[in-house]
């Protein structure tokens, strides 16, 4: 009967020990644990700190009795062992109850022993304040601490993703927390642009976050410890928290003279066996097979341990299981935000001397989670990495808030089956709205790969604006997008208006578009590079991308975290107000439908807006500044984010203001009758009506056909009024696109496609135009010559003449001829 003995009770060897009796009844196998605990949950003990795992016996997953019972695995928990004589095949194991050494025989040995956190000789490091996170114990004296009178703030010293948890969850607790990371983002796996979400995130949500500042010291005064850091800063904190790595507990396998490599990781083959034959090597410890680049690497994460444990049972029992590599897919909840990463990162390719555009490209877009129009949709940015061939994935890193680890781990797969850019484009994913769209986020970053690839598309770097001064950046939004964020300098061409106004753009410079995503910005892209502009670059996943990665220089209040109850309900009484639910809603959507109902408010009244898109947050914020009105609150409750907004100006200042007397009207002459033109005059207009300027649209010639009722008249009409009249579209359904109609096919696809995206058909943006105050004037001289009567016209549209307009236009600031 062979002896197996593990060392190491949890992630590996736990599993290694279950595994191997249910391959070897007759094994005799005995887990020699130094803690108290076996198999216990340590990815959540930062959970139960922040309470959000409640039950602390929820943590410890496998007792020692039951695992004794039901494997019959000859447990001991607190027996540390001291030594490894190789030669014998004998461990030394301490009792650590009693002191007692005592001799332990094996057969075979796997070693698990995991890895501990760095306590580095930093002065002060010594206090009984400054405390690590590795196990159970760790876990209910912080839990203890952090709920002690008298302690009101915690410091968390490392970023990574163990120090991120806690930070998270010390808020959750009630504490003032402060993050301290020497480097200058948290979360290594992702590169800086992607961290950047996550840093605008802790700080949304209250934690100080300081970056680029390493620990000098710590003074521990008997009440708080002062950190003093390299820069001279001081953070003052009851409770400190250390995470700034861990190491591999190698000490057995060194003394024993088992080869390590230089990371002090123990060096294992594919079947998980060390340089001794007779032991085997799992988890933290162990050197692995790294899958992307080949060559050997360290995982130190719970998935490879798990396997591992499991391949040397299999390996051990007489069978000949392989692991055949990590590519460290990890992923991490950074409060309501989820980073999760696999493979390498652009940090890694460029010290492994790979270039981009030479050896590698990558992909950063924006997508929704699941259809935007199904409620709770989120947006997720998704870097991905791959080779010039698009044969080779090396990896990708994806923020959001919903849908994140399904896209990870599809990717995290693909790359493991040797797939690239080809088939991520041709993956067949589950999709009803509640789950996905039709192309899937993981399909859309194959497509735009596969664009790049093929040279339909060249994107900007995300720090472009600063590294290329001279370039011009093409704003494609609308108007009403850019009273919640507007870019310096950028030139302003909505992409409807694009092709007739490419002259305003200089074809020698480098043109970089942009819009809120990235989509605008693409097709604004292939306009110009169809029409002979060779250096456009689009800037990645839009302006949100870009105000989060600088999200420094555009500062707002921390948003208040209100806990919802399991039905949803908040559990802060709000204060009166009408409620406005635009979840679901496409930018500007919800900008637009808060102007419509300010509208129907009294002055002073309150309008409490939830939308499920967190750029609202963003937009929300700006527009109250630039119309007047008053954002009392913005709130993060549950998955909405709620806005709280006032009509009118807070209170007035007491000294006499001086107003400035700007015209702030837009006029819009319509003359043309395509669908296209018409629906970008109309978008423009609700844009500007809902930042509350006065907009006159004048409808003259082939524009009036827009105007025109779907039914026939009873007028009276001459010959030729009538012989017109019949020829002329009979209102705004009936118009076609200026091209690709493809005999009123590519109208149709447009139509549907309007539909689908939850973007207004034209009929409702007329609507809306009037219910917003928009005055659309039909030209009474063109009415006359086309043959057009007043009865044939829609309602809520006046007649004038070109005098009317001209005086309008007098009052604007803009005039648009479309
Ligand atoms: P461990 O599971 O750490 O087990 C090693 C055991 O060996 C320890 O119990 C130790 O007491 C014992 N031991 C060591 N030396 C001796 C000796 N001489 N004699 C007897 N016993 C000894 N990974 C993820 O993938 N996702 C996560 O979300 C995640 N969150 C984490 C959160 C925390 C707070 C921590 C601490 C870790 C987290 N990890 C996470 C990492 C993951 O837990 C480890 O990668 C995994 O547990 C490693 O398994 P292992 O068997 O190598 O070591």
């Amino acid at each position: 009967m062979p002896k197996v003995v593990i060392i190491g009770g949890v992630a590996g060897g736990a599993t290694c020990a279950a595994r191997l009796r249910r391959l070897d009844e007759t094994a005799e196998i005995v887990l020699l644990e130094r803690g108290e605990y076996i198999s216990y949950a340590n990815c959540g003990l930062p959970y139960h700190v922040g309470d959000v795992i409640k039950s602390r016996d929820a943590l410890l997953l496998q007792k020692p009795e039951v695992m004794r019972a039901r494997f019959r695995v000859d447990v001991r928990t607190r027996n540390e062992v001291l030594s490894i004589d190789r030669e014998k095949k004998v461990l030394a194991v301490k009792r650590l109850e009693t002191g007692e050494v005592y001799e332990e025989p094996y057969d075979t040995l796997v070693l698990s022993t995991g890895s501990s956190p760095i306590r580095p000789p930093i002065p002060g490091v010594d206090s009984p304040r400054v405390r690590t996170i590795w196990t159970v114990p760790d876990t209910d004296q912080i839990r203890a601490m952090a709920r002690e009178p008298g302690v009101k703030s915690a410091a968390v010293i490392g970023g990574g993703f163990i120090g991120v948890e806690m930070a998270e969850n010390l808020r959750h607790a009630g504490l003032e927390v402060s993050l301290v990371e020497m480097l200058d983002q948290v979360m290594m796996p992702l590169d800086f642009e992607m961290a950047q979400l996550l840093h605008e995130n802790i700080e949304a949500n209250g934690v100080h976050l300081h970056l680029g500042d390493g620990v000098a010291s710590f003074a521990d005064d008997g009440r708080a410890v002062t950190v003093t850091l390299n820069s001279g800063k001081t953070v003052t904190a009851e409770l400190v928290i250390l995470s700034i790595g861990v190491r591999p507990n190698n000490q057995l396998a060194k003394d024993a003279g088992l080869p390590l490599n230089q990371r002090g990781g123990v060096v294992t083959d594919a079947h998980m066996r060390t340089g001794d034959p007779a032991i085997y090597a799992v988890g933290d410890i162990a050197e692995v097979e790294d899958l992307v680049f080949g060559g050997r690497t360290m995982a130190p994460l719970a998935g490879p341990a798990n396997k591992q444990g499991r391949i040397a049972a299999d390996n051990i029992a007489g069978g000949d299981s392989v692991y055949r590599g990590a590519q460290s897919t990890s992923i991490f909840k950074v409060f309501d935000m989820t980073a999760a990463t696999t493979g390498a990162n652009e940090k890694t390719l460029q010290k492994r001397g790979l270039a981009h555009g030479r050896d590698y490209e990558r992909v950063i877009i924006t997508q929704n989670s699941h259809a935007g129009y199904y409620p709770g949709a989120a947006p997720m940015v998704l870097k991905l990495l791959f080779s010039m061939d698009g044969k080779k994935i090396y990896g990708a890193q994806i923020v959001g808030r919903e849908g994140v680890d399904k896209r990870i781990d599809t990717i995290a797969v693909t790359m493991r089956l040797g797939g690239g850019v080809r088939e991520l484009e041709e993956l067949e994913m589950a999709y009803a709205p509640p789950y996905s769209s039709a192309k899937d986020p993981v399909n859309m970053a194959g497509f735009t790969a596969g664009n790049v690839l093929s040279g339909k598309l060249r994107f900007a770097d995300w720090d472009a604006l600063e590294k290329t001064p001279d370039a011009v950046l093409l704003d494609v939004r609308e108007d009403a997008e850019r009273m919640a964020f507007q870019l310096p300098g950028a030139v302003e061409i909505p992409l409807g208006q694009l092709r007739e106004r490419l002259g305003e753009l200089d074809r020698s410079k480098t043109i970089i578009p942009f819009c809120a995503i990235g989509v605008r910005s693409y097709n604004a892209a292939r306009v110009l590079m169809q029409h002979g502009f060779r250096h456009v670059l689009l800037y990645p996943a839009g302006t949100r991308f870009y105000q989060s990665t600088h999200y420094q220089n555009f500062q707002e209040e921390p948003m208040t975290e209100v806990p919802v109850s399991d039905s949803g309900v908040p559990q802060s009484a709000p204060v009166q107000a009408v409620r406005l639910d635009c979840s679901g809603m496409q930018c500007p959507g919800p900008i637009m439908k808060v102007f419509e109902t300010m509208q129907t408010l009294p002055q002073g009244a309150s309008l409490e807006v939830s939308a499920s898109d967190p750029g609202f947050m963003k937009d929300i914020d700006a527009w109250c500044r630039r119309t007047g009105n008053t954002l009392l609150s913005r709130e993060h409750r549950g998955t909405d984010y709620v806005a709280m907004v006032r009509k009118g100006a807070a209170a007035a200042p007491a000294q006499e203001t001086v107003v400035r007397d700007t015209p702030q009207g837009k006029t819009i002459i319509v003359f043309s009758g395509d669908l296209d033109k018409v629906l970008a005059s109309f978008i423009i207009a609700n844009g500007a009506a809902a930042m509350g300027r006065p907009v006159t649209m004048f409808f003259t010639f082939w524009g009036l056909t827009v105007l025109r009722k779907g039914q026939k008249q009873p007028v009276k009409k001459t010959f030729m009024e009538s012989m017109f009249g019949a020829m002329l579209p009979r209102g705004s359904g009936k118009l076609k696109l200026s091209r690709m109609n493809m005999g009123g096919m590519g109208t149709a696809m447009m139509k549907k496609i309007m539909n689908d995206k939850n973007v207004d058909s034209l009929e409702t943006l007329i609507q809306k135009a009037i219910r917003q105050g928009v005055k659309i004037v039909a030209c009474t001289m063109s009415m006359d010559v086309m043959g057009i009567k007043a009865e044939e016209l829609i309602d809520g549209v006046e007649l004038g003449g070109v005098g009317a307009y001209l005086g309008d236009a007098e009052e604007s600031n803009v005039n648009l001829f479309i």
